[in-house]
């Protein structure tokens, strides 16, 4: 059994970022880069008017009054012919190129406008008033993303103004899901004695998703050899195969010999930590195109799966896809209830974490274990306790991990 902090980094040192692809923008939203992005453009590429207005001298206005005369009109996408000298003006539109000469706009609500005579009653104007100078958000030769950036929104704007149409980038994984159990019947059937319904394949589905990655859900393998083996080898024709179920020591837990015998290579099994000890992890290399596939056994209880799925899966795709650092990330947080822990491992306890002006708080959730996938529905994050018995009290700090991060 080995402690969690060796378990991630075994995850990490045993994949290897994905390959960079070319992918057309509009597919590139949750996918990340492959390469850094240096701007080819100053931004804006034009000294440029913020204001609907008059672009003068400012020291033709310095008072905030002047009557000028304007010497020509531009709009958006015109380009100015005229240069402002003192006593001129130039009518201007949001965005128009600023005029040779001119150094401010005044703003149009300032102005009445009379033949070819403009009047400014406003308030004084300053050099650089309403004006924005080529290159001030950007300029030729600048980083303004790098490798590994997780592409957003506002990312993909970026992008589109640095004419980057096709970009580099590593793609997310896709995941098979293949939950295992001869008790589990699908989720719109009513179980009958002793059966459940697959909570985990929904689950891990939607874990699956926050991660920006595709689910591809299997079904149920039955608890027998023939069916693992041929839903396995299924399984392996994705990125990441991820099974629920069968990894511990009973009787009817195939999943770590049939993986074995499938060619999937173990890296670890069993880690140090509550809930998920049973955890699995093994790499299977396709021998005609030596693609490799990171397997993950998790354990059944839903609990256990939806942990293990956080710490385990989600690195695992953080690395597939370049992001560092890919281990899951802690921050210290102010416990706020009372809370009596005592556990022989290092746990992850469902928790509710709040955001307040004095930091973030957390709530501990009542729990009863590894198969009280309940006790998580108020959860937003996990709350990492050592292997002891404490009480809690309010104002105590711990580490907790949250959910919401994403990825
Ligand atoms: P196992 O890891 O196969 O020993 O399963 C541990 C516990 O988790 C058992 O009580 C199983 O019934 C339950 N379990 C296994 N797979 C699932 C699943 N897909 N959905 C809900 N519960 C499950
Ligand atoms: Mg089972």
């Amino acid at each position: 059994m080995i402690e969690l902090a060796a378990a991630l980094d075994t995850v990490c040192r045993t994949l290897a970022p994905f390959p960079g692809e070319h992918h057309p923008l509009e597919r590139c939203l949750g996918v990340t880069l492959a390469g850094d992005i240096i701007s080819e453009i100053d931004s804006p590429p034009f000294d440029k008017a913020l204001m609907d207005g008059y672009a003068v001298l400012a020291t033709d206005v310095a008072t905030g009054s002047a009557t000028l005369r304007v010497i020509e009109r531009i709009t958006a996408g015109q380009v100015p012919t005229e240069t402002v000298t003192t006593g001129t003006a130039t009518q201007i539109m949001t965005g128009a190129p600023l005029p040779v000469g001119a150094n401010a706009v005044v703003r149009i609500e300032d102005t009445r406008l009379e033949g070819d005579l403009v009047h400014i009653a406003g308030k004084p104007i300053v050099a650089e008033a309403n004006i924005i100078r080529r290159g001030t958000s950007l300029k030729v030769g600048e980083t303004v993303l790098s490798q590994g950036d997780r592409l957003t929104a506002s990312r993909i704007g970026a992008l589109a103004e640095l004419g980057q149409a096709i970009v580099p980038v590593r793609r997310a994984p896709r995941i098979a899901v293949l939950a295992t159990g001869d008790e589990l019947v699908a989720i719109d059937q009513t179980p009958g004695p002793g059966q459940i319904r697959n909570t985990n394949e929904a689950m891990l589905c939607a874990q699956i998703r926050t991660c920006g990655a595709e689910p591809l859900p299997l079904g149920i393998a039955r608890d027998n050899r023939d069916d693992l083996a041929t839903k396995i080898r299924y399984g392996l024709q994705a990125d990441i195969l991820v099974m629920s179920g069968g990894v511990s020591a009973g009787k009817l837990d195939l999943v770590p010999s049939e993986l074995a015998a499938a060619g999937v290579r173990e890296v670890f099994h069993k880690v140090h930590m509550k809930p998920g000890k049973p955890v699995w992890f093994g790499q299977f290399t396709e021998p005609e195109t030596a693609r490799s596939v990171a397997v993950f056994g998790l354990p059944g209880n839903p609990v256990s799966s939806m942990v293990c799925f956080e710490l385990f899966v989600r690195t695992a795709v953080r690395r597939l896809m370049g992001i560092e650092p890919a281990v899951p990330q802690t921050l210290p947080a102010t416990v706020v209830n009372p809370f009596r822990h005592r556990s022989d491992r290092p746990t992850y306890h469902p928790a509710e974490i709040t955001w307040t002006a004095t930091g973030p708080c957390v709530r501990l959730l009542p729990w009863q274990g590894s198969s009280d996938l309940r006790a998580t529905v108020a959860a937003n994050g996990m709350a990492v306790l050592p292997a002891e018995e404490q009480f809690y009290q309010p104002g105590d700090r711990v580490d907790v991990m949250s959910w919401t991060w994403h990825i």
